[in-house]
């Protein structure tokens, strides 16, 4: 998260805007949903005291229903996100978690709540370090390529920075911490080789998440079963094996080791959050094993974890969950070779978090198309009524239908119909010349978008799919450098041709001769414009 655009979306509550709906509605009479905060005359410090009216509901997987959201703390929210495994260059399914959650936090930020965010980062496990041996490369460099990847593909997505990127190897001694009082509670044990498992005879509530009885179960799929005492009991600490490298292991009261992958969540969580903390977020697939292990391990040492339980749908094609085996096409870095981030980032923002979406080409043409529109829409409003600085937008009221869809369990596409609604009226207003209205739409317009991460007025996304009136001047002057190329070499008179080409290639610009003709593209900032 960065704090301050964070900060900046503070005391604008359209919910939780303190001190109860009578106070709020004294002051500046629009309630405390239609309340602009900042710019309410009523002052937006929240008050202590009673929090009502809060309003935000969200759907708990572990109640299996929508549960109004109430902060742990007033005017705070700690989230944990379960991040990525960095074994490999992240596709489009990764990229789909990061967006939703942050448009979860950019929504509870602009309601008035300090957001804490915290996203880990796998950088060591089974996957990592074979396909690491496989390469012939140390798995920490292998871990730490792809985690710049990562990095990388989210920034490029326009996703808000978490306040904290703790990693699994940067938080062992938490681990041991956490295996000690388990053991001690009589929650895990140890065995001859090492390893640590936990015991899940021993913890009756296992299976509660995800409403599983346990002689349902199958057995933990960690690879190793010698010592276990059920083969249900999973791995706390996996002792380490003679083909591993010595870097693969730290040294703990139970011999040298490595982390179990649902033991690092527990300990970092705690670390940054307490305890007790709001709001934990990861995919559908991640509720079992995954999720079920974390809180049968927090729990069963005596912590309350995570209050309310968000689970996103997947990206699929033809049905099926996306994954790295269906093809490098869907790798995030093959999409953006030909498609804007902005665009990718609307398809992925677009669809209900909770539902699944099924991804092909015209996915990306039908978001493309849309994105224009509203790119097109706020260049040309902005260019009668005048730009609108980030504080205006920050500060603009949101129209209600669209708090109450995302109050609604974030539902993004009925905002993206309020934000359309908004959008046909502009267009109206600007046909008709009449500045107010227009400015009024541009402005909605802006701070519905901007809680999408969306705002094509702001960045990372000012001018993309807007008017693009430099790139058709660039686009007519190199078309006629290059008809003066092809005239040249028509000619013979290739030292012409050959100085036009040097003259682009200076300026930046690749001519590339291909059998169907000349394309010509941008030098990427690597290859320079010497
Ligand atoms: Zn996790």
């Amino acid at each position: 998260m960065e704090r301050g655009g964070t900060l900046a979306r503070r005391a604008r509550a359209p919910w939780l805007h303190s001190a109860g709906v009578a106070d709020s509605q004294a002051h500046c009479g629009r309630g405390a949903r239609g309340c602009p905060g900042a710019a309410c005359s009523a002052g937006s410090r929240p008050v202590a005291g009673s929090l009502a009216p809060v309003t935000l509901r969200l759907y708990d997987t572990a109640a299996r229903g929508l549960r109004e959201f109430v902060p742990l703390t007033p005017g705070e929210v700690g989230i944990y996100v379960c991040g990525a495994t960095v074994q490999s260059s992240p596709h489009i399914g990764h990229m789909r978690s990061v967006v939703a959650f942050d448009v979860l936090a950019r929504w509870l930020g602009r309601s008035g709540l300090r957001v804490t965010m915290i996203r880990n980062v796998t950088d060591i496990d089974d996957k990592i370090l074979a396909k690491a041996a496989a390469a012939g490369e140390p798995w920490w460099a292998w871990a730490m390529t792809h985690e710049r990847e990562f990095r990388d593909a989210y920034d490029a997505l326009g996703v808000l920075r978490p306040s904290y990127e703790p990693r699994a190897t940067g938080h062992v001694p938490e681990m041991v911490e956490l295996i000690e009082q388990l053991v001690a509670r009589g929650h895990a044990y140890g065995v001859a080789d090492g390893s640590v498992y936990f015991d899940v005879r021993s913890f009756p509530e296992y299976g509660a998440l995800t409403r599983q009885r346990l002689e349902d179960l199958s057995p933990a799929d960690d690879g190793e079963l010698a010592g276990k005492r059920d083969p249900r009991d999973f791995a706390l600490w996996k002792a380490s094996k003679p083909d591993e490298p010595a870097t693969a292991s730290w040294s703990t009261p139970f011999g040298r080791g490595r982390p179990g992958w649902h033991l690092e969540c527990s300990a970092m969580a705690e670390r940054y959050l307490g305890d007790t903390f709001d709001i934990h977020g990861g995919g559908l697939d991640l509720r079992f094993p995954h999720h079920e292990n974390e809180v049968a391990q927090s729990r069963a040492a005596g912590r309350g974890f995570a209050r309310y339980w968000l689970h996103h749908g997947w990206v699929t094609q033809s049905g099926k969950k996306m994954s790295k085996s269906l093809g490098n096409s869907l790798l995030v870095s093959a999409i953006l070779e030909h498609t804007h981030p902005v665009v990718l980032r609307y398809v992925l923002t677009a669809a209900h978090y909770r539902s699944m979406i099924e991804y092909s080409d015209d996915t990306l043409r039908e978001g493309q198309a849309i994105w224009e529109r509203l790119a097109g829409f706020v260049s040309r409003a902005s260019e009668r009524v005048g730009a609108l600085n980030a504080a205006q937008v920050a500060a603009a009221e949101l129209p209600a239908p669209f708090v109450d869809a995302m109050d609604d369990d974030l539902n993004v596409p009925a905002a993206l119909a309020v934000v359309h609604e908004h959008v046909r009226t502009g267009n109206t207003a600007l046909a008709d010349a009449d500045a107010t209205e227009t400015r009024a739409a541009l402005l909605a317009v802006r701070a519905m978008l901007d809680v999408l991460g969306l705002d094509p007025g702001a960045s990372p996304w000012v001018g993309v799919g807007a008017d693009d009136r430099a790139g058709a001047a660039l686009d007519a002057l190199v078309s006629a450098e290059l008809d003066a190329r092809a005239a040249a070499r028509t000619a013979r008179d290739f030292s012409t041709a050959d100085a036009i080409r040097d003259r682009l290639a200076r300026a930046g610009v690749l001519v590339e001769d291909a059998t169907d003709g000349v394309r010509w593209s941008l030098a990427s900032e690597q290859e320079g414009t010497s």
